[in-house]
């Protein structure tokens, strides 16, 4: 049984909400992607079994700015301990500073075939949907701080509050100090102001917050990264809180593994990431979720745009189609050619109307009156043309020549003269023209492979290329011919 399965059975009678998110305070990188995405197949893993559930998605816009990381530019130094949806974005044209990254990646999502219901942080806040957990935080302050004490084993320091009231006058929220509370939070502030604001004018701190969006959104489902579910961690606290302060069950956990690049970490802040934008540049969305969908979340994963791709797309293709793993990585805008091929569809091809002429060559015919199929196989083509760019290994990249520049001896001659002869007398398919090279070779006494060597040297000027049969049947046809024939004249004694 899939473990998706596995935990939607463990829940099954109950209506779910499972809840995923992010605070947006830097790029989100593919390791972040595994929440929601591990959240989503729980989601279609109960939808499937015939249950109820919602998939929730929550942005923390209203978390403050920690500090000031490497890639924001010095002004960014004045905005730390301020909401991240009170902050400039970085490049002028969002909302806000929060927007700038959430928006990308809200965009792989739907890419990815994942639709959450999303929620801001700032508008529960500020719409009342926090009031009545925000009061019972306040009013239970001690106890709170008790729990935080047995969970974590440290004192909550001097004058500690579960809400941080925004200053009016600096706009941080890190810098002030709860004094007194009745129907509003009186505070002061570290820039010397005081006074009163409302509960809607903060925000919880996140050991509370936690627990206090479970009760208000009903969530009964949580995937979360591994360093939340250390013993005392904010798991921890946060079920003892929902159940002791809010009288709320916690919801079922569900701890994933990081994700490593290369076996390094990922960190935004560091440099050491790759957005998840930037990795659907490169990877087909239903491979990415393969790769989630593929190992139980408990497992690390470790991903290498280079290597592991191809083994994972080699991997995914090889599924039955009528299997588990397949339905649940599958996304609605998909296009059914094998990625490798695609590779060298779009090296052969110079734009994109010839995509779809060298696909047809190759069998694959694609319906271009139905827009949703365009769209998918030239998102595809598009995976695959950055994926050559920026990370194919030099074996696997191909340019067709525009003459034949290689000398062949007798024999090779002899093999490519035959093969020409067969692409006249019909057409042949992929497989056809691949067993055709074998047995032209073996007539004339050849080894295959060098046989396959005067093919590549013929089209693309060295000794080894894309597969030979898919490669050949995807040039027109006419091109092949005169191609070979082309080997027989000229400068070719050996
Ligand atoms: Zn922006
Ligand atoms: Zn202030």
């Amino acid at each position: 049984m899939h473990w998706a399965d596995a935990i939607a059975q463990e829940l099954a009678g109950k209506k779910h909400v499972i809840a995923t998110g992010i605070t947006p305070s830097g790029p989100i990188h593919i390791g972040n992607m595994r929440e929601v995405i591990t959240g989503d197949l729980i989601y279609r893993a109960i939808k499937d079994a015939g249950g109820d559930a919602t998939l929730v998605y929550i942005a923390d816009n209203l978390d403050p700015l920690r500090k000031r990381y490497p890639f924001l530019g010095k002004e960014y130094e004045k905005y730390v301990g301020m909401p991240l949806c009170d902050i400039p974005c970085p490049c002028g044209e969002c909302e806000n500073y929060a927007e700038h990254f959430l928006k990308p990646f809200l965009k792989s999502l739907e890419k990815l075939d994942i639709h959450p219901i999303i929620y801001r942080s700032d508008e529960l806040y500020t719409h009342g949907k926090f009031d009545e957990v925000i009061k019972i935080a306040i009013q239970s302050t001690e106890r709170i701080a008790k729990i935080l004490k047995e969970t974590s084993g440290r004192d909550v320091p001097e004058g500690w509050s579960p809400f941080m009231p925004k200053c009016p006058f600096c706009g941080k929220l890190t810098t002030t100090r709860v004094l007194d509370f009745s129907d509003m939070v009186e505070f002061e502030c570290e820039c010397g102001e005081e006074g009163k604001v409302g509960i809607r004018e903060g925000k919880l701190v996140w050991r509370v917050d936690w627990p206090a969006r479970w009760k208000v959104l009903n969530v009964t489902v949580e995937p979360f990264g591994k360093d939340h579910a250390a013993a005392g961690g904010s798991y921890d606290t946060g079920a003892r809180i929902s159940r002791e302060i809010y009288g709320y069950e916690p919801p079922h956990p569900v701890v994933y593994e990081w994700i490593t690049l290369k076996g390094k970490p990922m960190s935004s802040s560091k440099g050491v990431s790759v957005t998840v934008e930037d990795m659907l540049k490169v990877v087909p969305p239903d491979i990415l979720r393969y790769m989630i969908v593929r190992v139980k979340p408990e497992k690390h994963i470790d991903f290498d745009p280079q290597i592991t791709l191809l083994q994972l797309v080699d991997e995914f293709e090889e599924l039955d189609r009528g299997s588990r793993e397949y339905e649940l990585s599958h996304v609605e805008l998909q296009a059914d050619i094998p990625f490798r091929h695609m590779i060298t569809v779009v090296q052969i091809a110079k734009n994109d109307d010839q995509i779809f002429e060298v696909l047809e060559r190759s069998g694959y015919k694609v319906d271009r009156s139905d827009k949703r199929q365009v769209e998918a196989v030239l998102s595809l083509a598009s995976n695959a043309r950055e994926w050559v760019k920026m990370y194919a290994p030099e074996r696997m990249k191909f340019e067709v020549k525009e003459r034949v520049d290689v000398k062949f001896d007798e024999k090779e001659r002899e093999g490519l003269r035959r093969l020409a002869e067969l692409f006249e007398k019909r057409e042949m398919d992929a497989k056809e023209v691949h067993d055709s090279i074998y047995r032209v070779a073996n007539e004339i006494g050849m080894k295959p492979s060098k046989l396959f060597e005067a093919i590549y040297k013929v089209f693309l000027g060295k000794k080894y290329g894309p597969r030979a049969g898919w490669f050949l049947v995807s040039l027109p046809r006419n091109f092949v011919i005169q191609r070979l024939k082309e080997s027989q004249e000229g400068n070719n004694e050996s």
